[in-house]
């Protein structure tokens, strides 16, 4: 396993449990056995990488998935506010899902520390802002390898995935997913509705998967996918969520989903290569941002597309 940062406090030294104004309580709790990292260290890399992650959170419904004992222990994904108040936190208007308690917001680095402290490992986040939630702002295709896939499979399958939707005028944006596979983002114009993405988005899985049979598959739960690449485009549906970019994962070594420039993509050796130890580092030695077009980029799914579709 890898050593990190974050073990190299001498012993003695008192931790400052103190994190962007919220008090980090059991700071030295072990959250992952593998690589020693603490609960303070969680919050410290939330507050580390918050000027790149409030961007994706900004308005935007999140979801948490609190492992509040660490990962080895209970785990479970809240979407509503529940029981215990979370410093820094925005409650959306009961009118945006009103069947539930409120939905939340974190936007802000002291918000970000605040889920910390409650346990919150991964942030997830619904493809759609509170000022419009019936217009996505993205489309996400998740690339999910099957368990006989070598590193070098999935990679070559998010650059045949790329290219199709290249073809198609569509530039996407690459990360890794922190656990096994990629994720692919198109950013969208405001158009288009959930229906209209969620059967866009079948379409470029379905496409790769009759063009390139061997290599792709747009069936869920297909007992033959050993060998082949997952397209889940259901990501794209109204309440399904993905996981935010730079968010961590509840996985051993406490991964990072990491957003890359499609030309870092040669020298990325697995899904989970950053970590909490490492990620801050490889922000501060980036000459620019990999993702620096994404809010820039809006896009908008045309005819003459889903013509070249078969749609
Ligand atoms: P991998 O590369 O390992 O596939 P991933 O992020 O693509 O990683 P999962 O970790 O399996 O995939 O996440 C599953 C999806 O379901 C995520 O998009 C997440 O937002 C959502 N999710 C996770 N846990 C729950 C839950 N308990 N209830 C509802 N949705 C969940
Ligand atoms: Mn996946």
């Amino acid at each position: 396993m890898h050593l990190s940062t974050h073990q190299k406090r001498p012993a003695g030294t008192p931790a400052l449990n103190r994190v962007e104004a919220v008090t980090i309580t059991h700071p030295e709790r072990v959250i992952d056995a593998a690589s020693g990292a603490t609960k303070l260290d969680l919050a410290r890399y939330y507050a580390c990488a918050a000027p790149h992650i409030l961007p994706f959170l900004r308005n935007r419904p999140v979801y948490l998935l609190r492992a509040p004992e660490g990962i080895d222990g209970e785990r479970f994904f809240q979407k509503h506010r529940g029981r215990m108040s979370i410093p820094g936190m925005r409650l959306f208007d009961r009118s945006l899902d009103p069947d539930h308690a409120p939905l939340m917001a974190v936007e802000s680095a002291h918000a970000l520390a605040g889920v910390a402290q409650i346990g919150c490992i991964e942030l997830h986040v619904c493809s759609a802002t509170a000022d419009r939630i019936d217009r996505p702002d993205c489309m996400v295709f998740d690339l999910d390898p099957g368990p006989e896939l070598p590193w070098s499979a999935i990679v070559k399958g998010a650059r045949q995935t790329r290219a199709l939707l290249d073809e198609l005028g569509l530039r996407s944006f690459l990360k890794t997913s922190g656990g096994k596979g990629l994720h692919l983002v198109v950013p969208l114009a405001r158009r288009h509705d959930w229906d209209a993405v969620t059967d866009f988005s079948r379409a470029v899985a379905r496409h790769l998967a009759d063009t390139q049979p061997q290599e792709f598959t747009a069936i869920m739960g297909n007992e033959n996918r050993g060998g082949k690449i997952y397209i889940d485009y259901l990501r794209n549906q109204r309440h399904a969520s993905t996981v935010a970019p730079y968010s961590v994962r509840a996985r051993p070594g406490l991964p990072v989903a990491t957003p890359l420039a499609w030309d870092e993509l040669n020298h990325v050796t697995s899904a989970a290569m950053w970590h909490i130890g490492t990620l801050p580092d490889r922000l501060a030695g980036l000459a620019r941002d990999p993702w620096e077009d994404y809010f820039n980029t809006r896009q908008r799914l045309s005819v003459s597309m889903k013509k070249q579709l078969g749609m």
